[in-house]
């Protein structure tokens, strides 16, 4: 299935981001059937706030494509995107988000709050999730579980 297909090129990404000690979170967009852009989370590398994978994946389409619209364009990411994301996803006109885990603690698709449903906007793109929901969100888990081992041996031999 195309779904898994661009996932797993998500997934890729966030392994990525994992090998620089980043959170990892991984996204690619396609269009026509191909991927136009691939980003990791580069929060910490930048120590830029604002590094999101989508973010850095749409800067990158937009200037592939020589517009700000990516319309007809589908957003893969391993991790429900936030309020930050979920927005510059509805800003630039992106027609499917496509994600893999949910996030508790942070997701506006679903999670924290529902953005796409709030009334007034003049685009909604479509949103499918759960693609691959296992592995997306074991990678996070156990990057997690690694740092805190991590602090704890540093923790004991300090
Ligand atoms: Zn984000």
């Amino acid at each position: 299935m195309s779904y898994e297909k661009y996932m797993k090129e998500a997934i890729k990404e966030a392994k990525k981001a994992e090998l620089k000690d980043e959170v990892p979170i991984g996204c690619v967009i396609v269009k026509d059937d191909k991927i136009i852009a691939r980003a990791h989370n580069l929060r910490e590398s930048k120590q830029q706030s604002i590094a999101h994978a989508e973010i850095l994946a749409i800067e990158k389409a937009c200037k592939k494509i020589g517009s700000w619209r990516l319309e007809n364009c589908d957003l893969y990411v391993t991790l429900e995107p936030c309020p930050m994301c979920s927005g510059a996803i509805l800003q630039s006109r992106i027609s499917n988000v496509i994600y893999g885990a949910k996030d508790f603690k942070g997701g506006c698709i679903e999670s924290c709050m529902k953005m796409y449903e709030v009334a007034g906007f003049n685009h909604y793109p479509k949103t499918i999730s759960g693609i691959l929901e296992d592995e997306c969100a074991e990678l996070l888990t156990s990057f997690f579980k690694k740092k805190r081992l991590i602090n704890k041996q540093k923790k004991a031999s300090s």
